[in-house]
């Protein structure tokens, strides 16, 4: 169907929908935002909103969706939230008759460059990510538009991208058609021009962005890859979000490599595992991070969130952390820091925003707000010895003149946005307040007219009002007798009215809207020269917000010290794991029961135990809490233990439970192997391992001889390995592989029921007791029955290897 055969307006919309294909378009007509063809059909299954039609174009109809303006953040909620990108195109000229009103679009918006308040999830990131594989290595580069923060990293192993996409948490993605294979949980990616991927052109545009001649000050050839990813990922925010040299994006200033060797690395699966953002039903009740996280700002909020996502190897960082934290916990300086920060707002965030031009008048003000309290911050660390906290403390200087700026500037309870003006204080600029005396001394003859024609017709019914199409009218009721004066015309005739003009109030009509209009336009210009006085300013006050976030995430860990009882680690220079009293935080703190705290002893000659003892028993909670005390005390935390003693660790794995992941077509028995698998490759010496249960989804005897070979080859690596197990035969192998242990959860039979100790104890569990689990599970008296007589058989037959474990299956 050729363009021409569709009415103007559909042309127009064509024309713009062609620049943005792969979103939707936003199309302003009025009080709406309309949506047309595929994009309303898509919208209308998005939002769960009416699909209509609005006439034909070419002789069809055309589908059509529509949202009113009013509502469009709650809609821009929903759409970025199920990965949709949207592009808005406002009407930009006047109506002239001749055809439709000019449009354009004015803003995209994508899930991963968000910046707006309304549209982020406060206390955690909200990234884009850039991909380039070449020569079998994969390049990232991770970009936060909402705190410029720019992090590039390559891998080796492109096993490892879905990893690290899993702790980047990217919400968009962006690369290049057909260059890799991207993992199933990966967002979308989004396809870039290959010339933004071009050594030089990447470097040319990050050197825009930082305003530097080259990159030298970086580490970029260290990292080809990854800068060019960087420089691509920084060409896109510029198409987005407009301007060439740094413009709008002056507050990326800067990009941090990070090598894989710096941080102990978990997969996917250990995180999801070990609960750090959610529990494995989904909420966040229990889960780690929000149970750690009652930081006062969400600035500390996020930082906690990418501490325990990216735990980190070097003792000399997490014993500055373990310093600090220290001496808040003592000096009881925790509560003062903690309380002050309460009033600090999310300072990055509206740094950005000053960055981006689109903070708002209340952001400048929580700006305000958070920098007057900088002199009681320093007051508090005042007396903070050298270290990480003396570097805070160093970062705190007063900005007292920016802080008297803005409250010079801004009025007390400013309105949301600039739109209606009203934000800027009449004393902060003289012709402005001229401006607004001219608006409000039109308002006071308004009144004085008003009272006057009240008094000269004789009728207090008589108003004068305002509407945008008639502009300010004399308003008789119908119920008026008398003949409107001579200098009265007629205007508008409503149901129980009759509207006037008279030529008086149509010159002070025109001298109010006058004044009104030119007062708007003279606040827009002070607001714009605010924000670029404030603009330079930003790099100064990302710094700061860094500094006040990790003031707040060492200040939260001190209080978490005490709250739940946590000591200090302490990082050791041989092979370790060596914990006093352990406890897992989130069954503590889901239990009504008190928790059973428990010892864990590993080195490099003793670095394996095979866990046994009852379902229930507390093998599974016992092994996670030596995992995440592990990756808290990397991530600078204290540990839910009374001693702990970690020698140097670079992984941490875990193969636990079975599920389906049928999504992907594979069964339970392949998950199972297949994280065994990137285990087995993976490991090292210094690695912890948790295997829990393995080889249950086949049949037993294949089952039992992977489960075996699986831990030979473990104990072989010399990994810290917790493996849990039902299989009789493998606690025997403890007595013949080198460096294992056998330990279980200790139980109580009496009669038939079965009282669990959750004490970990050396050897082996004599049975598993299953039946009696089964018994309080609620299963059926006849059907235990029936199990009971069937064990009894089975035992008598000696398929049941306890009978005689002297003559076990692996036994050579
Ligand atoms: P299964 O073999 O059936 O998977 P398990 O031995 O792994 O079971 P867990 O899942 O660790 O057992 O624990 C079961 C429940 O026991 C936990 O949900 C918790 O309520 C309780 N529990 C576990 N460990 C302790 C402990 N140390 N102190 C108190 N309660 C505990």
């Amino acid at each position: 169907m050729s363009a021409a055969a569709h009415t103007p307006m559909i042309r127009q919309y064509l024309r713009i929908k062609a620049e943005h294909p792969d979103m939707l378009l936003l199309y302003r007509m009025g009080d709406f935002y309309e949506l047309f063809y595929a994009d309303a059909k898509r919208a209308a299954e998005c939002l769960d909103i009416a699909l209509t039609s609005r006439g034909q174009s070419a002789g069809e109809p055309v589908p059509m969706a529509g949202i009113p303006v009013q509502s469009l953040e709650t809609y821009l909620v929903k759409l970025l939230g199920q990965n949709e990108s949207v592009a808005i195109c406002e009407q930009i000229g006047e109506p002239d008759g001749k055809g439709p009103v000019a449009r354009e679009v004015v803003r995209v918006v994508t899930p991963g460059t968000l910046s707006e308040e309304s549209l982020l999830v406060d206390r955690q990131p909200n990234l884009t990510c850039a991909v380039l594989a070449e020569g079998g290595r994969i390049g990232l580069a991770a970009v936060e538009v909402s705190s410029g923060r720019l992090q590039g990293l390559e891998l080796d192993d492109a096993e490892n991208l879905e990893h690290e996409l899993g702790r980047i948490g990217a919400a968009e993605l962006v690369g290049l058609e057909n260059n890799l294979a991207l993992p199933a949980s990966a967002p979308p990616l989004r396809s870039l021009p290959a010339a933004y991927f071009e050594a030089g052109r990447a470097s040319k545009s990050l050197c825009e962005a930082f305003d530097t001649h080259d990159l030298h000050a970086f580490e970029c050839a260290a990292f080809p890859l990854a800068t060019r990813a960087a420089g691509a990922v920084v060409q896109y925010l510029r198409d987005l979000y407009g301007g060439g040299g740094a413009g709008k994006l002056s507050h990326i200033r800067g990009i941090r490599f990070e090598r894989e060797s710096d941080s102990l690395i978990l997969d996917n699966v250990t995180r999801s595992n070990l609960e750090l953002e959610r529990s494995q039903d989904g909420s966040t009740d229990h889960a780690l991070i929000p149970l750690l996280d009652d930081c006062s700002t969400a600035m500390g909020g996020r930082l906690l969130y990418r501490t325990l996502k990216r735990p980190l190897r070097d003792p000399g960082i997490l014993n500055a952390r373990y310093d600090a934290i220290e001496w808040l916990a003592a000096n009881g300086r925790a509560g003062k820091v903690r309380d002050t920060l309460k009033h600090c707002a999310d300072l990055e965030r509206i740094a950005a925003r000053i960055a981006l031009d689109n903070a708002s008048p209340r952001d400048l003000l929580r700006l305000a707000q958070g920098l007057d309290r900088l002199p009681a911050l320093c007051e508090h660390l005042g007396d903070a010895p050298d270290g990480l906290l003396r570097e805070i403390a160093d970062q705190l200087s007063p900005k007292s003149e920016l802080v008297e700026l803005i409250e010079g500037a801004i009025v007390e309870q400013p309105p949301a946005t600039l739109r209606d003006g009203g934000v800027l204080r009449d004393a902060y600029d003289p012709e402005l307040a001229d401006l607004r005396a001219l608006q409000n001394g039109g308002a006071t003859q308004l009144l004085e007219i008003e009272e006057r024609e009240r008094k000269r017709l004789g009728t207090p019914q008589l108003k004068v009002g305002y509407n945008r199409v008639h502009g300010y009218y004399l308003e008789l009721p119908r119920s008026f007798r008398g003949t409107p004066p001579e200098d009265y015309q007629r205007r508008q005739t409503t149901k129980n009215t009759e509207r006037f003009v008279s030529e008086e109030l149509r010159e002070l009509e025109n001298r109010i809207l006058g004044a009104r209009s030119r007062a708007l336009a003279r606040e827009k210009q002070l607001w714009g020269e605010l924000i670029r006085r404030l603009q330079p300013e930003t790099p100064g006050l990302l710094n700061l917000a860094d500094s006040l976030a990790w003031l707040d995430l060492l200040g939260n860990f001190a209080r978490q010290a005490r709250r739940l009882d946590l000591c200090r680690p302490e990082l050791a220079e041989d092979a370790c794991i060596q914990i006093t009293g352990g406890r897992h935080l989130g069954v503590e703190r889901a239990s009504r029961e008190p928790f059973i705290a428990n010892d864990t002893d590993l080195d490099a000659q003793r670095p394996m135990q095979i866990i046994s003892g009852p379902n229930m028993g507390g093998k599974s909670t016992y092994m996670r809490q030596v995992a995440i005390i592990a990756l808290l005390a990397h991530g600078g935390c204290f540990v839910p233990a009374k001693r702990c003693t970690l020698g140097p660790l670079d992984r941490l794995y875990t193969r636990i439970g079975a599920a389906d992941d049928l999504a992907r077509g594979r069964s339970t028995f392949m998950v199972e192997m297949s994280e065994m698998a990137h285990i087995l490759r993976h490991a090292t010496a210094h690695t912890l391992v948790l295997v829990d249960e393995i080889g249950r989804g086949t049949s037993t005897f294949d089952g039992l001889a992977l489960a075996w070979a699986c831990a030979a080859d473990l104990s072989r690596i010399g990994a810290f390995t917790l493996f849990s197990t039902h299989y009789f035969e493998l606690t025997r192998l403890a007595e013949g592989l080198k460096g294992a242990t056998n330990v279980h959860l200790a139980a109580q039979e009496y009669a038939d029921n079965i009282a669990f100790l959750y004490q970990l104890k050396p050897g082996a569990a004599s049975q598993s007791y299953g039946l009696q689990v089964a018994k309080l599970a609620g299963i059926p008296e006849p059907v235990l029955q029936t199990a009971r007589e069937k064990l009894t058989d089975l035992e008598a037959k000696r398929q049941r290897p306890k009978d005689e474990p002297q003559h076990s299956l692996f036994e050579s």
